[in-house]
Protein backbone atom coordinates (compact mmCIF):
# COMPACT_ATOMS: atom_id res chain seq x y z
CA UNK A 1 0.00 0.00 0.00
CA UNK A 2 1.62 3.47 -1.27
CA UNK A 3 1.71 6.38 2.01
CA UNK A 4 2.03 9.17 -0.34
CA UNK A 5 -0.24 11.17 1.91
CA UNK A 6 1.57 10.76 5.01
CA UNK A 7 4.59 12.99 5.86
CA UNK A 8 7.77 10.72 5.54
CA UNK A 9 8.64 10.82 9.32
CA UNK A 10 8.59 6.75 9.30
CA UNK A 11 9.96 4.66 6.33
CA UNK A 12 8.12 1.94 7.24
CA UNK A 13 8.52 -1.87 6.24
CA UNK A 14 6.67 -3.25 3.68
CA UNK A 15 4.47 -4.98 5.96
CA UNK A 16 1.06 -4.85 7.92
CA UNK A 17 -1.04 -6.43 9.94
CA UNK A 18 -4.62 -6.64 10.27
CA UNK A 19 -5.25 -9.08 13.41
CA UNK A 20 -3.00 -9.60 16.70
CA UNK A 21 -3.56 -12.09 19.32
CA UNK A 22 -1.30 -12.67 22.35
CA UNK A 23 2.19 -12.93 21.31
CA UNK A 24 1.64 -12.83 17.84
CA UNK A 25 0.35 -10.43 14.67
CA UNK A 26 -1.23 -11.52 11.65
CA UNK A 27 -0.04 -9.75 7.94
CA UNK A 28 -2.57 -8.90 5.15
CA UNK A 29 -1.76 -12.27 3.22
CA UNK A 30 -2.53 -14.21 6.85
CA UNK A 31 0.93 -15.10 7.70
CA UNK A 32 1.88 -15.49 10.95
CA UNK A 33 4.32 -13.57 12.97
CA UNK A 34 5.87 -13.81 16.52
CA UNK A 35 5.92 -10.80 18.07
CA UNK A 36 9.19 -9.49 19.82
CA UNK A 37 8.95 -5.91 19.47
CA UNK A 38 5.38 -4.92 20.85
CA UNK A 39 5.00 -2.07 19.58
CA UNK A 40 7.90 -0.97 20.78
CA UNK A 41 7.44 -1.75 24.80
CA UNK A 42 3.29 -0.83 24.63
CA UNK A 43 1.69 -4.02 24.28
CA UNK A 44 2.67 -5.82 27.26
CA UNK A 45 0.11 -7.97 27.79
CA UNK A 46 -0.10 -9.03 24.48
CA UNK A 47 -2.44 -7.80 21.45
CA UNK A 48 -6.42 -8.09 21.92
CA UNK A 49 -6.04 -9.21 25.45
CA UNK A 50 -10.00 -10.91 26.00
CA UNK A 51 -10.53 -8.74 28.77
CA UNK A 52 -8.64 -5.45 27.75
CA UNK A 53 -10.96 -5.73 24.69
CA UNK A 54 -13.84 -5.90 26.63
CA UNK A 55 -13.35 -3.54 29.28
CA UNK A 56 -12.23 -1.04 26.31
CA UNK A 57 -15.85 -1.70 25.02
CA UNK A 58 -17.81 -1.60 28.19
CA UNK A 59 -16.12 1.88 28.62
CA UNK A 60 -16.82 3.10 25.28
CA UNK A 61 -20.88 2.41 25.45
CA UNK A 62 -20.27 4.37 29.14
CA UNK A 63 -18.52 7.05 28.69
CA UNK A 64 -15.71 8.17 26.53
CA UNK A 65 -14.85 11.68 27.54
CA UNK A 66 -15.78 14.65 30.07
CA UNK A 67 -12.54 16.61 30.54
CA UNK A 68 -11.23 17.42 33.54
CA UNK A 69 -13.43 19.78 34.83
CA UNK A 70 -15.27 17.10 36.42
CA UNK A 71 -13.87 14.27 38.72
CA UNK A 72 -12.99 11.11 37.03
CA UNK A 73 -13.30 7.70 39.22
CA UNK A 74 -11.24 5.56 36.91
CA UNK A 75 -8.47 8.47 36.85
CA UNK A 76 -8.46 8.24 40.48
CA UNK A 77 -8.51 4.22 40.58
CA UNK A 78 -5.29 4.45 38.33
CA UNK A 79 -3.54 7.40 40.46
CA UNK A 80 -4.10 5.13 43.12
CA UNK A 81 -2.71 1.91 42.24
CA UNK A 82 0.01 3.75 40.42
CA UNK A 83 1.18 5.68 43.65
CA UNK A 84 0.96 2.51 45.69
CA UNK A 85 3.08 0.23 43.09
CA UNK A 86 5.41 2.63 42.72
CA UNK A 87 5.99 4.65 46.07
CA UNK A 88 5.15 7.72 44.69
CA UNK A 89 2.33 10.08 46.13
CA UNK A 90 0.55 12.03 43.76
CA UNK A 91 0.10 11.34 39.38
CA UNK A 92 -0.83 14.00 36.57
CA UNK A 93 -1.70 12.11 33.17
CA UNK A 94 -0.97 12.89 29.57
CA UNK A 95 -1.23 10.92 26.60
CA UNK A 96 2.03 10.40 25.60
CA UNK A 97 5.51 9.77 26.67
CA UNK A 98 6.41 13.13 25.27
CA UNK A 99 4.29 15.09 27.32
CA UNK A 100 4.55 12.88 30.53
CA UNK A 101 8.21 14.23 30.06
CA UNK A 102 7.28 17.56 29.52
CA UNK A 103 4.79 18.27 32.57
CA UNK A 104 8.36 16.63 34.72
CA UNK A 105 10.06 19.80 33.32
CA UNK A 106 7.38 21.99 34.41
CA UNK A 107 7.73 20.58 37.90
CA UNK A 108 11.67 20.60 37.77
CA UNK A 109 10.83 24.57 36.48
CA UNK A 110 8.68 25.31 39.55
CA UNK A 111 11.42 23.75 42.15
CA UNK A 112 13.68 25.93 40.67
CA UNK A 113 11.14 29.06 40.78
CA UNK A 114 10.38 27.91 44.40
CA UNK A 115 14.04 27.61 45.38
CA UNK A 116 14.96 30.78 43.58
CA UNK A 117 17.15 29.81 40.91
CA UNK A 118 16.57 32.22 37.85
CA UNK A 119 18.42 30.34 35.17
CA UNK A 120 17.63 26.53 35.98
CA UNK A 121 19.21 24.05 34.41
CA UNK A 122 18.16 19.93 34.25
CA UNK A 123 21.00 17.54 33.63
CA UNK A 124 20.60 15.07 31.14
CA UNK A 125 22.28 12.17 29.93
CA UNK A 126 23.92 11.71 26.47
CA UNK A 127 22.30 9.13 24.05
CA UNK A 128 19.05 9.60 26.16
CA UNK A 129 16.11 10.52 24.33
CA UNK A 130 12.56 11.64 25.91
CA UNK A 131 10.45 12.19 23.06
CA UNK A 132 10.06 14.82 20.31
CA UNK A 133 8.48 17.94 21.62
CA UNK A 134 10.95 20.42 21.28
CA UNK A 135 11.02 20.69 25.29
CA UNK A 136 12.10 16.59 25.56
CA UNK A 137 13.85 16.80 22.22
CA UNK A 138 16.34 19.42 23.55
CA UNK A 139 16.24 17.13 26.43
CA UNK A 140 17.35 14.12 23.93
CA UNK A 141 20.65 13.80 22.22
CA UNK A 142 21.80 12.83 18.57
CA UNK A 143 21.80 14.48 15.67
CA UNK A 144 19.29 12.26 14.19
CA UNK A 145 16.37 13.36 16.19
CA UNK A 146 17.92 17.37 16.47
CA UNK A 147 18.73 17.94 13.58
CA UNK A 148 17.24 20.79 11.35
CA UNK A 149 15.61 21.83 14.72
CA UNK A 150 17.59 24.32 16.09
CA UNK A 151 16.94 26.93 18.10
CA UNK A 152 15.70 24.18 20.88
CA UNK A 153 15.11 25.44 23.83
CA UNK A 154 18.03 25.44 26.22
CA UNK A 155 18.66 24.93 30.24
CA UNK A 156 19.62 21.72 29.73
CA UNK A 157 23.32 20.33 30.69
CA UNK A 158 24.40 16.97 29.22
CA UNK A 159 27.13 14.58 30.97
CA UNK A 160 27.99 11.22 29.97
CA UNK A 161 25.59 8.32 31.05
CA UNK A 162 27.19 6.60 33.75
CA UNK A 163 29.89 8.57 34.94
CA UNK A 164 29.13 9.67 38.34
CA UNK A 165 32.91 11.95 38.45
CA UNK A 166 31.48 13.81 35.67
CA UNK A 167 28.55 14.69 36.92
CA UNK A 168 30.23 15.56 40.75
CA UNK A 169 32.33 18.29 38.84
CA UNK A 170 29.19 19.43 37.10
CA UNK A 171 28.08 19.72 40.25
CA UNK A 172 30.82 21.57 41.39
CA UNK A 173 30.72 23.65 38.61
CA UNK A 174 26.97 24.47 37.91
CA UNK A 175 25.24 23.18 41.19
CA UNK A 176 23.69 26.42 41.71
CA UNK A 177 21.42 26.85 38.77
CA UNK A 178 20.75 22.98 38.79
CA UNK A 179 17.47 22.05 39.74
CA UNK A 180 16.83 18.68 38.31
CA UNK A 181 18.01 15.31 36.61
CA UNK A 182 16.43 13.57 33.96
CA UNK A 183 17.52 10.12 33.02
CA UNK A 184 16.34 6.76 31.85
CA UNK A 185 17.43 4.07 34.04
CA UNK A 186 18.12 1.84 31.01
CA UNK A 187 18.45 3.76 28.04
CA UNK A 188 16.06 2.21 24.90
CA UNK A 189 16.11 4.29 22.31
CA UNK A 190 20.36 4.39 22.27
CA UNK A 191 20.70 0.40 22.12
CA UNK A 192 20.04 -0.91 25.54
CA UNK A 193 22.48 0.58 27.53
CA UNK A 194 22.43 -0.16 31.30
CA UNK A 195 24.29 2.26 33.51
CA UNK A 196 27.30 0.84 36.07
CA UNK A 197 26.30 -0.95 39.23
CA UNK A 198 25.20 1.86 42.10
CA UNK A 199 25.25 4.62 39.42
CA UNK A 200 21.55 5.62 39.73
CA UNK A 201 21.84 5.20 43.50
CA UNK A 202 24.77 7.58 44.14
CA UNK A 203 22.67 9.80 41.49
CA UNK A 204 19.54 9.99 43.84
CA UNK A 205 21.82 10.15 46.76
CA UNK A 206 23.46 13.91 44.69
CA UNK A 207 20.23 14.92 43.83
CA UNK A 208 19.14 13.97 47.57
CA UNK A 209 22.14 16.09 49.32
CA UNK A 210 21.43 19.06 46.66
CA UNK A 211 17.91 18.95 46.88
CA UNK A 212 17.58 18.44 42.87
CA UNK A 213 14.90 16.11 41.82
CA UNK A 214 15.48 13.18 40.19
CA UNK A 215 13.29 12.56 37.51
CA UNK A 216 13.32 9.23 35.68
CA UNK A 217 11.65 8.35 32.72
CA UNK A 218 10.25 4.69 32.67
CA UNK A 219 8.60 5.43 29.80
CA UNK A 220 10.10 1.83 28.11
CA UNK A 221 11.72 0.49 31.10
CA UNK A 222 8.37 1.03 33.47
CA UNK A 223 5.25 -1.36 33.39
CA UNK A 224 6.77 -4.51 34.92
CA UNK A 225 9.55 -4.27 31.53
CA UNK A 226 12.58 -5.11 33.37
CA UNK A 227 11.28 -7.50 35.95
CA UNK A 228 10.01 -5.11 38.36
CA UNK A 229 7.16 -3.25 38.42
CA UNK A 230 9.93 -0.04 37.57
CA UNK A 231 13.34 -0.05 36.78
CA UNK A 232 14.10 1.88 39.69
CA UNK A 233 12.97 -0.73 41.89
CA UNK A 234 16.04 -2.78 41.07
CA UNK A 235 18.58 -0.41 42.72
CA UNK A 236 16.49 -0.26 45.86
CA UNK A 237 15.99 3.70 45.55
CA UNK A 238 12.73 5.99 44.77
CA UNK A 239 12.69 9.34 42.51
CA UNK A 240 11.10 12.77 42.87
CA UNK A 241 10.05 12.42 39.93
CA UNK A 242 8.66 9.79 37.00
CA UNK A 243 7.02 9.25 34.25
CA UNK A 244 5.22 6.32 32.55
CA UNK A 245 3.38 5.79 28.96
CA UNK A 246 4.29 2.99 26.44
CA UNK A 247 2.65 0.09 28.40
CA UNK A 248 0.05 1.58 30.46
CA UNK A 249 -2.52 1.60 28.48
CA UNK A 250 -1.49 -1.27 25.96
CA UNK A 251 -2.10 0.64 22.88
CA UNK A 252 -4.86 3.24 24.26
CA UNK A 253 -2.38 6.17 24.67
CA UNK A 254 -1.99 7.62 28.21
CA UNK A 255 1.17 8.84 29.90
CA UNK A 256 1.35 9.94 33.42
CA UNK A 257 4.26 12.22 35.63
CA UNK A 258 3.83 10.56 38.99
CA UNK A 259 5.85 12.59 41.69
CA UNK A 260 6.54 12.43 45.77
CA UNK A 261 6.94 14.77 48.60
CA UNK A 262 7.86 18.16 47.86
CA UNK A 263 7.91 17.55 44.27
CA UNK A 264 3.61 16.42 44.36
CA UNK A 265 2.46 19.73 45.75
CA UNK A 266 4.36 22.00 42.80
CA UNK A 267 1.52 22.25 40.58
CA UNK A 268 -1.69 24.19 41.76
CA UNK A 269 -4.84 24.86 39.89
CA UNK A 270 -4.26 26.23 36.82
CA UNK A 271 -0.63 25.63 36.51
CA UNK A 272 -1.30 22.52 33.95
CA UNK A 273 -4.00 20.85 32.42
CA UNK A 274 -4.86 18.79 29.18
CA UNK A 275 -8.16 18.14 27.04
CA UNK A 276 -7.38 14.38 27.20
CA UNK A 277 -5.04 13.41 29.91
CA UNK A 278 -6.54 10.91 32.33
CA UNK A 279 -10.21 10.74 30.07
CA UNK A 280 -12.22 7.62 31.26
CA UNK A 281 -11.03 4.82 28.65
CA UNK A 282 -7.81 5.50 29.06
CA UNK A 283 -7.53 4.84 32.45
CA UNK A 284 -10.01 2.39 32.70
CA UNK A 285 -8.23 0.64 30.11
CA UNK A 286 -4.90 1.08 32.84
CA UNK A 287 -6.68 -0.26 35.54
CA UNK A 288 -7.27 -2.92 33.39
CA UNK A 289 -4.09 -3.51 32.27
CA UNK A 290 -2.47 -3.20 35.83
CA UNK A 291 -5.22 -6.10 37.20
CA UNK A 292 -3.91 -8.87 33.90
CA UNK A 293 0.25 -8.08 35.00
CA UNK A 294 -0.94 -8.51 38.50
CA UNK A 295 -3.15 -11.59 38.05
CA UNK A 296 -0.89 -13.08 35.45
CA UNK A 297 2.14 -13.01 37.20
CA UNK A 298 3.43 -11.07 34.65
CA UNK A 299 6.59 -8.84 36.37
CA UNK A 300 7.97 -12.37 37.51
CA UNK A 301 7.54 -13.79 34.01
CA UNK A 302 9.03 -11.22 32.41
CA UNK A 303 12.36 -11.43 34.85
CA UNK A 304 12.66 -15.18 34.46
CA UNK A 305 11.90 -15.24 31.00
CA UNK A 306 14.26 -12.19 30.36
CA UNK A 307 16.86 -14.13 32.02
CA UNK A 308 16.07 -17.21 29.81
CA UNK A 309 16.51 -15.54 26.73
CA UNK A 310 19.15 -13.36 27.51
CA UNK A 311 21.66 -16.38 28.66
CA UNK A 312 20.78 -18.48 25.80
CA UNK A 313 21.37 -15.43 23.51
CA UNK A 314 24.73 -15.30 25.16
CA UNK A 315 25.13 -19.09 24.59
CA UNK A 316 24.00 -19.49 21.04
CA UNK A 317 25.91 -15.97 19.83
CA UNK A 318 28.25 -15.80 22.38
CA UNK A 319 31.07 -16.40 20.09
CA UNK A 320 29.44 -14.62 16.74
CA UNK A 321 32.12 -13.03 15.43
CA UNK A 322 29.38 -10.16 14.16
CA UNK A 323 27.93 -9.74 17.82
CA UNK A 324 30.13 -6.92 20.08
CA UNK A 325 27.66 -7.38 23.42
CA UNK A 326 24.22 -9.14 24.13
CA UNK A 327 22.89 -6.83 27.43
CA UNK A 328 19.97 -6.16 28.89
CA UNK A 329 17.38 -6.56 31.99
CA UNK A 330 13.82 -8.45 31.82
CA UNK A 331 12.62 -8.22 28.42
CA UNK A 332 13.98 -5.33 27.39
CA UNK A 333 17.73 -6.90 25.39
CA UNK A 334 19.95 -5.73 23.29
CA UNK A 335 21.89 -7.18 21.27
CA UNK A 336 24.80 -4.52 19.90
CA UNK A 337 26.29 -5.61 16.31
CA UNK A 338 29.71 -4.66 14.49
CA UNK A 339 27.74 -3.36 11.06
CA UNK A 340 24.57 -1.80 10.86
CA UNK A 341 21.79 -4.17 10.29
CA UNK A 342 18.23 -2.76 9.18
CA UNK A 343 18.16 -5.15 6.02
CA UNK A 344 18.48 -7.99 8.67
CA UNK A 345 15.59 -6.69 10.60
CA UNK A 346 13.23 -6.74 7.08
CA UNK A 347 14.92 -10.19 6.36
CA UNK A 348 14.22 -11.80 9.91
CA UNK A 349 10.61 -10.50 9.81
CA UNK A 350 9.90 -11.64 6.36
CA UNK A 351 11.43 -15.06 6.43
CA UNK A 352 11.34 -16.08 9.51
CA UNK A 353 8.03 -14.86 11.20
CA UNK A 354 9.98 -13.09 13.68
CA UNK A 355 9.39 -9.09 14.32
CA UNK A 356 12.64 -7.62 15.62
CA UNK A 357 13.44 -3.89 16.38
CA UNK A 358 16.60 -2.21 15.19
CA UNK A 359 17.89 0.52 17.20
CA UNK A 360 21.12 3.00 16.82
CA UNK A 361 21.78 1.03 13.77
CA UNK A 362 23.54 -1.54 15.12
CA UNK A 363 21.49 -3.01 17.75
CA UNK A 364 18.81 -5.78 18.07
CA UNK A 365 16.81 -4.60 19.99
CA UNK A 366 13.95 -7.25 21.65
CA UNK A 367 11.03 -5.86 23.85
CA UNK A 368 8.51 -9.34 23.18
CA UNK A 369 5.14 -8.99 25.34
CA UNK A 370 5.25 -9.73 28.99
CA UNK A 371 3.09 -12.50 28.75
CA UNK A 372 6.18 -14.61 26.49
CA UNK A 373 6.69 -18.24 27.25
CA UNK A 374 9.83 -20.72 27.11
CA UNK A 375 8.56 -21.99 23.78
CA UNK A 376 8.37 -18.02 22.50
CA UNK A 377 12.31 -17.81 24.00
CA UNK A 378 13.62 -20.39 22.17
CA UNK A 379 11.78 -19.32 18.77
CA UNK A 380 13.76 -15.99 19.17
CA UNK A 381 16.69 -17.58 19.51
CA UNK A 382 16.35 -19.39 16.61
CA UNK A 383 15.21 -16.04 14.90
CA UNK A 384 17.83 -14.01 16.01
CA UNK A 385 20.28 -16.73 15.16
CA UNK A 386 18.91 -17.67 12.08
CA UNK A 387 19.64 -13.74 10.55
CA UNK A 388 22.60 -13.54 12.18
CA UNK A 389 24.43 -17.44 11.45
CA UNK A 390 22.31 -18.55 8.66
CA UNK A 391 24.86 -20.83 8.14
CA UNK A 392 24.16 -22.40 11.43
CA UNK A 393 20.76 -22.85 11.78
CA UNK A 394 20.40 -23.51 8.39
CA UNK A 395 16.71 -24.70 6.89
CA UNK A 396 15.73 -24.16 10.58
CA UNK A 397 14.71 -20.44 9.81
CA UNK A 398 11.96 -21.28 7.63
CA UNK A 399 9.23 -19.97 9.20
CA UNK A 400 7.35 -20.64 12.52
CA UNK A 401 4.54 -23.08 12.35
CA UNK A 402 1.33 -21.54 12.62
CA UNK A 403 -1.38 -23.52 15.07
CA UNK A 404 1.63 -23.87 18.39
CA UNK A 405 1.20 -20.30 18.30
CA UNK A 406 -2.10 -19.98 19.70
CA UNK A 407 -2.25 -23.00 21.83
CA UNK A 408 0.73 -21.53 24.10
CA UNK A 409 -0.58 -18.51 24.42
CA UNK A 410 -0.95 -17.83 28.21
CA UNK A 411 -3.91 -15.17 28.28
C1 LIG B 1 9.12 6.23 23.75
C2 LIG B 1 9.83 7.03 24.74
C3 LIG B 1 9.50 8.39 24.95
C4 LIG B 1 8.49 9.13 24.11
O1 LIG B 1 7.22 8.63 24.23
P1 LIG B 1 6.08 9.08 23.17
O2 LIG B 1 4.84 8.43 23.67
O3 LIG B 1 6.53 8.60 21.83
O4 LIG B 1 6.01 10.56 23.21
C5 LIG B 1 10.18 9.06 25.95
N1 LIG B 1 11.11 8.45 26.70
C6 LIG B 1 11.46 7.16 26.52
C7 LIG B 1 12.48 6.54 27.40
C8 LIG B 1 10.84 6.41 25.52
O5 LIG B 1 11.19 5.14 25.33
Amino acid sequence: MTATSLMTTYQPLDLGFVKGLGTRLWDREGREYLDAVAGVAVTNIGHSHPRLVSAICEQAGLLLHTSNLYSIDWQQRLAQRLTRLSGMDRVFFNNSGAEANESALKLARLHAWHKGIEKPLVVVMENAFHGRTLGTLSASDGPAVRLGFHELPGDFIKVPYGDLALLHSIARSHGQRICAVLMEPIQGESGVQLPPPGYLKAVRDLCKRRSWLLMLDEIQTGIGRTGQWFAFQHEGIVPDVMTLAKGLGNGIPIGACLARGKAAELFTPGSHGSTFGGNPLACRAGCTVLDIIEEQGLVANARQQGERLLARLRAELGDCPQVLAIRGQGLMIGIELRQPVRELALIAARDQGLLINVTRGKVIRLLPPLILDEQEVEMIVKGVCGVLQPERTGVMAKGLQSGTAIASMSV
